[in-house]
């Protein structure tokens, strides 16, 4: 048997980080930027107005108190989109709104909650510090720094940094595309009444979704029947749209194994049995004249999920070109004992439990990988070494988070 490692360094050989392209910022959203992104001009792009106020020179409002307010002519208003040509000379101010341009010859700005409100002629009854309600041009960014780098993931606090640069289009990496496809006779679309002997697909939906999470533009294609025509046709169909193809079903020994019979005869993919629980069987190589890599999943639904976490995850954040391609581990007490079976690696669904006293983990229900109940309850895996078939209550294990961190 084929150890985890072994296959996923396997996997993450043959999948490379997709060329880069340029996108639209929207479309750029959860892509891995390509460039060095620098400032055309610096942010704030001049200086501007904090508050709704008036702006001031602060020495003329400097003594103003409650009882001593400072009464100053208001030439007018500047409100934000003005075009920045106002001035005030001594003993005058204007009416300004937030964001709008600072006159010339103004320093300060008081917040209209310190005057009167007035139009013609304000009463101010506090002064502004220095500067104070002033946002200074550049104090942000100076034109021509480098704002973002190459590397860095894009949410949405980057594309909105890009739009304040002025950017409409970026240089990222693509999103891998994922073509989902289930198979198996016995499958019917959500929605469906199964009958006898039927279930529903659910596989292609948790691999469609888990793509997604992983950051992959994914294309989920329905289920395919056991038949290897009809599957072969699929596949190649799908491949024009595809970066990676992910099946799940047909890869064991049965009759009906499908993707086994046809895709071994291609010779670029191969099966192998690898020491893992759930998740033996695992067929991984590439498919067509573009050598798209293909994974080839069980089809229990809770090997399929752990395939994907343990193989499939890692090689879409690696053609996404992140630098972080697997999920955090943490370190966690077990809260109950755990077998395992000798010489294969565990993933055990789990939920893990952030404690004043450490951090715990309890495994979930039973191991079996049909029961999707548990692992839809499940935050994490406990990962069991190959060597170690038991672990007890109270001994500290290696755990893999499905989810991010609360608290
Ligand atoms: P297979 O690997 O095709 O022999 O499938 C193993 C088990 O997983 C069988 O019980 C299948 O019915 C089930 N299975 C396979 N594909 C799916 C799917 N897409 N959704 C839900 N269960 C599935
Ligand atoms: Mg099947």
């Amino acid at each position: 048997m084929k150890r985890v490692a072994d296959h996923l360094s396997d996997v993450l050989a043959a999948v490379h980080p997709l060329p880069p392209l340029e996108l639209q910022l929207l479309d750029a959203h959860g892509c891995v930027l390509a460039e060095d992104v620098k400032a055309q001009w610096p942010l704030p792009p001049f200086d501007n107005s904090a508050m709704d106020g008036y702006a001031v020179r602060r020495d003329d409002v400097a003594g103003a108190a409650e009882d001593r307010p400072v009464l100053l002519p208001v030439l007018g208003d500047v409100p934000a989109g003005a075009d920045g040509d106002a001035v005030i000379e001594e003993g005058q101010c204007v009416r300004i709104m937030t964001g709008a341009p600072l006159p010339g010859g103004a320093d300060a700005v008081v917040p209209v909650e310190w005057t009167d409100g007035g139009v013609g002629e304000v009463a101010i009854r506090r002064g502004p510090g220095p500067g104070q309600y002033v946002r200074h041009r550049a104090e942000d960014v100076e034109a021509g720094d480098v704002v973002l780098e190459a590397g860095m993931h894009l949410g949405a606090p980057q594309i909105g940094l890009l739009a304040a640069v002025g950017r409409d289009q970026v240089l990222v990496r693509a999103r891998p595309r994922a073509v989902v496809l289930s198979t198996g006779s016995e499958l019917v679309e959500p929605g469906q009444r199964p009958s006898g002997g039927q279930i529903c697909d659910s596989n292609s939906y948790t691999l469609t979704s888990a793509a997604k999470e992983a950051g992959a533009l994914v294309f989920r294609v329905g289920a395919v029947p056991d038949d290897s025509r009809q599957l072969m046709a699929t596949i190649e169909d799908q491949l024009i749209r595809a970066d990676l193809v992910i099946t799940s079903g047909g890869v064991s020994v049965g009759a009906y194994d499908t993707v086994k019979e046809v895709l071994s005869t291609l010779g670029t993919v191969h099966f192998d049995k690898v020491a893992m629980q759930p998740g033996m069987p695992q067929g991984f190589g590439t498919v067509g004249e573009d050598r798209i890599p293909i994974f080839t999943l069980p089809g229990n639904p809770v090997s399929a999920f752990v395939s994907f976490e343990v193989f499939v995850r890692p090689a879409i954040r690696k053609m996404l070109g992140v630098a972080r391609l697997h999920r955090p581990g943490v370190r966690a007490r077990m809260v109950e004992p755990l077998r395992s079976p000798p010489g294969k690696r565990q993933f055990a669904r789990a939920r893990y439990e952030p404690g004043p006293d450490g951090d715990t983990v309890t495994p979930l229900g039973g191991q079996g990988s049909h029961l999707v109940g548990d692992l839809a309850h499940a935050n994490a895996f406990v990962v069991v070494p190959e060597q170690v078939t038991d672990v007890a209550a109270g001994d500290v294990v290696d755990v893999m988070l499905l989810e991010r961190r609360r608290g």
